[in-house]
């Protein structure tokens, strides 16, 4: 019962097979306090601290639907090109798990409260819309810690606590249609729905969209059916992957999986998978139940959700500039091609170039000190460029004193390495460190003395007229004072000492 054992090659897999996918994505919002009670909804506080009544599902409390919830999911709904309800309910989920204290979930089920949208997301050349089904509110879970075992799950623990922090965040379930015809770009392409999707909630200000913490989680289905069929597979649900990497990895290797089974003449389990983050594969959880299962019916403790239409049109005037139309201004604005843009994105250094322009450096200066010295140093230490103790601010400041001729590239350098050093301002590693290019004509000769007089004999080809032998002279020079001469200066001065005559 090995699932590796079959693996088709992916390139063979995609010569024989198509795949469709979906997602299935899971946002907490970043409202202040829950979705039905006023629990504070924060991340990281002592285990069962922000808890109340309601979200505890005690007897007798009663929930009341948070207003800002609302706003956040119409936000992202019309954001998503979707339709917005003009009146919908609030569903019972109903299912038993220790970490849901009402054993029943609010959800919304038959009438959720934006639908049929889309998304634009790019892949290489290539623009694909991906279609959105449906986005609806609902609460989230909390959360079941196993102890003891080797895994972290249920099976071979000792025991298990549940923290019910979590459980009544809101959370937003933003489903797309099955999307066909992407071929072997399929992991990509769901690979950048998820980044824009984040991009999207990020410029919205709805969520932090921490996939390392949960705040955004995804369930991606993969099916695969014989090419020119005409047919779909039967789909799988691989749950809660973790990272935009993770998400890619999971449909890759599903595809390969599934082209295994279907090679041996088998049939794909309709299932929910677990994606393994160290090997890459997945594992089968429980068979899929049907939504009949949960006996869903209308939420009797809420009223209906009428959202007027003054309400949804003064939100959607109220939306910021959405990221797609944000790349292609900023991408005019600087001047750059779709390579150019694309490798800004990729080393996640857009927001940071657009704030270093921001703050007063050129945006050619402001992407080569990102995507060359700064990358550099953050591969070195193993980090993301936005965790570098570097501020767009300074980045500009040391641009700008580049610019000014304070600094030469040299220098710039190791002014940023004393700010990555926490040695304070580009300013205070300049003093401190002495830094500064000299290019007060009085200093600079005297070191334009002593280069001269260490080295006669390229001194007479300079006057013979051989002005290009100056360039020796201005590399001792620049030696001796330790690079912080203003060279261009330095050479000039070098060229009227010793001019003929
Ligand atoms: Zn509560």
């Amino acid at each position: 019962m090995t699932d590796r054992g079959t693996l088709v090659p992916y390139d063979e897999a995609m010569s024989r097979y198509e795949p469709v996918i979906g997602l299935e994505t899971h946002v907490e919002l970043g409202t202040t306090t829950k979705m039905f009670c006023g629990s504070p909804a924060t991340f990281g506080a002592e285990p069962n601290a922000s808890v109340c009544p309601v979200c505890l599902g005690l007897p007798g409390s009663l929930p009341v639907i948070n207003r800002t919830a609302i706003e956040y999911t119409i936000k992202i709904g019309l954001a998503l090109n979707c339709s917005i309800a003009s009146w919908c309910r609030f569903a019972r989920k109903n299912y038993f798990y220790p970490d849901m204290p009402k054993n029943f979930q609010i959800s919304q089920y038959d009438e959720p409260l934006c639908t049929d949208g889309w998304l634009d997301v790019t892949v290489g050349d290539e623009q694909v819309r991906i279609g959105i089904e449906r986005v609806h509110l609902e609460e989230d879970t909390g959360k079941s810690l196993h102890v003891g075992g080797a895994t972290g799950r249920i099976h071979g623990a000792d025991y298990s606590l549940v923290d019910y922090n979590r459980a009544g965040i809101p959370l937003v379930e933003v489903v797309t249609k099955p999307v066909p015809g992407t071929g072997a770009l399929a992991p990509v392409v769901a690979r950048a729905y998820v980044t824009e999707l984040r991009d999207l909630l990020r410029a919205l200000r709805v969520s932090d969209v921490r996939m390392e913490e949960g705040s955004l989680r995804c369930d991606v289905n993969t099916s695969l059916a014989p090419r020119g069929s005409g047919a779909w597979g039967t789909r799988t649900e691989t749950k809660n992957v973790n990272s935009l990497r993770s998400v890619e990895r999971s449909v890759r290797f599903e595809i390969e999986r599934q082209a295994g089974v279907l090679d041996a003449g088998g049939r794909v389990v309709q299932e929910t998978r677990h994606f393994q983050e160290e090997s890459g594969t997945t594992t089968p959880g429980r068979s899929k139940e049907e939504a009949q299962d949960y006996r869903y019916f209308p939420e009797p403790d809420l009223v209906p959700l009428a959202p007027s239409r003054e309400w949804v049109e003064e939100l959607r005037a109220s939306l910021p500039e959405l990221p797609a139309a944000r790349r292609a201004r900023l991408q005019k604005e600087w001047g750059l091609s779709d390579l150019d843009m694309a490798a800004l994105r990729n080393a996640s250094a857009l927001d940071l170039v657009a704030e270093t322009v921001a703050a007063g450096a050129g945006p050619a200066e402001a992407r080569n000190w990102w995507l060359g010295e700064l990358s550099r140093r953050a591969n070195e230490s193993g980090v993301e460029l936005a965790a570098l103790r570097v501020t767009p601010a300074q980045v500009a400041r040391v641009a700008g004193l580049v610019a000014s001729g304070q600094l030469n590239d040299r220098l710039a350098r190791q002014v940023l390495d004393g700010v990555l050093a926490g040695e304070g301002s580009p300013d205070d590693v300049v003093a401190a460190r002495g830094l500064a290019v000299v290019s007060d004509d009085a200093a600079l000769l005297v070191a334009v003395d002593k280069a001269i007089a260490a080295h006669p004999d390229i001194a007479d080809v300079v006057r013979s007229g051989k002005t290009a032998a100056a360039g020796a002279l201005v590399g001792a020079l620049m030696r001796e004072t330790g690079g912080r001469a203003d060279a261009a200066r330095a050479r000039e001065l070098i060229l009227q000492r010793l001019a003929p005559g």
